[in-house]
């Protein structure tokens, strides 16, 4: 079974048969599978953005479906969608959304505290996963006084805490330098290494895309070519 499969999704804003429509998505369809790291590229205005909501649960499809582990998650409502969320899928933004309020180890757990988990479980969870993207020893700190970087790798071990089916990464590098751009790819590349993890990852930066496995390009809303990595990368 994959862990993602889109089937003839099709997306128009704007009142069907209308003059004013935009078929933002034509007939996507291609299957994710377990220990994939794929790449969504394409210019401005392609339907990226409209794919990853949908695929994520934010958007409907107008047409189509779409089923994770099995499950169409085009036929579930707002609630069972917000739950189906929260156990099976991990996010990554642009934005790295954490909560200034907490510490970075509490914004690791968030996932697990809000559904209420076993605390000695979340301390074991999020110490392991800290460790493994050496932020270790910065939890007890507040988002303010880290570096982008450091951030986005919080927002990554949160990402990875509930194991979810699927990451779903937007546009990861987009707000950093070049330096921490390096390190947040490492760290996507070492969940999906070390972890087995399964990603999907919209960008614009051929840096981070240079990790994908697979890299799906869409233009006008249709999948207009596909990379296949051979795994050599020469770098300099
Ligand atoms: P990308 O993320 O690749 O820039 P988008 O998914 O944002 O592409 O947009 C795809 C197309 O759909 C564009 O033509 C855009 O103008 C249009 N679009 C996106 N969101 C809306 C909306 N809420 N209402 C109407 N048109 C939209
Ligand atoms: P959204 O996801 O909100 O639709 P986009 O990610 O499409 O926004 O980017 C917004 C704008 O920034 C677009 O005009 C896009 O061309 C530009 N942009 C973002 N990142 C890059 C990049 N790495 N290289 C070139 N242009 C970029």
């Amino acid at each position: 079974m994959s862990v993602l499969e889109v089937r003839e999704v099709k997306k128009v804003y704007g009142v069907q048969n209308g003059d004013n429509t935009t078929v933002a998505l034509d007939s996507i369809s291609f299957n994710v599978e377990e220990g994939d790291f794929i790449g969504i590229m394409g210019p401005s205005g392609s339907g990226k953005t409209t794919l990853l909501n949908i695929l994520s649960g934010i958007g409907k499809p107008s047409y189509g479906e779409v089923y994770i582990s099995g499950k169409n998650i085009t036929s579930l409502d707002k609630n069972e969608m917000a739950l189906f969320r929260r156990k099976h899928l991990g996010f990554v933004f642009q934005e790295f959304n954490l909560m200034d309020s907490l510490t970075l180890k509490e914004n690791v757990m968030l996932p697990m505290i809000l559904d209420k988990r076993d605390k000695e479980e979340m301390e074991a969870k999020s110490e392991e996963l800290m460790r493994l993207f050496d932020i270790d020893h910065i939890g007890s700190k507040y988002p303010f006084n880290i570096s982008g970087g450091q951030q986005q790798r919080v927002a990554v071990s949160r990402a990875l805490i509930n194991d979810p089916d699927i990451i779903f990464a937007d546009e990861p590098t987009g707000n950093l330098d070049s330096k921490s751009s390096n390190a947040v790819m490492r760290c996507i590349e070492k969940m999906n290494q070390e972890r087995n993890s399964t990603i999907l990852m919209v960008t614009h930066d051929a840096f981070a895309a240079s990790f994908c496995k697979k890299i799906i390009f869409i233009k006008d809303g249709a999948i207009c070519m596909e990379i296949v990595s051979t795994g050599v990368r020469k770098e300099f």
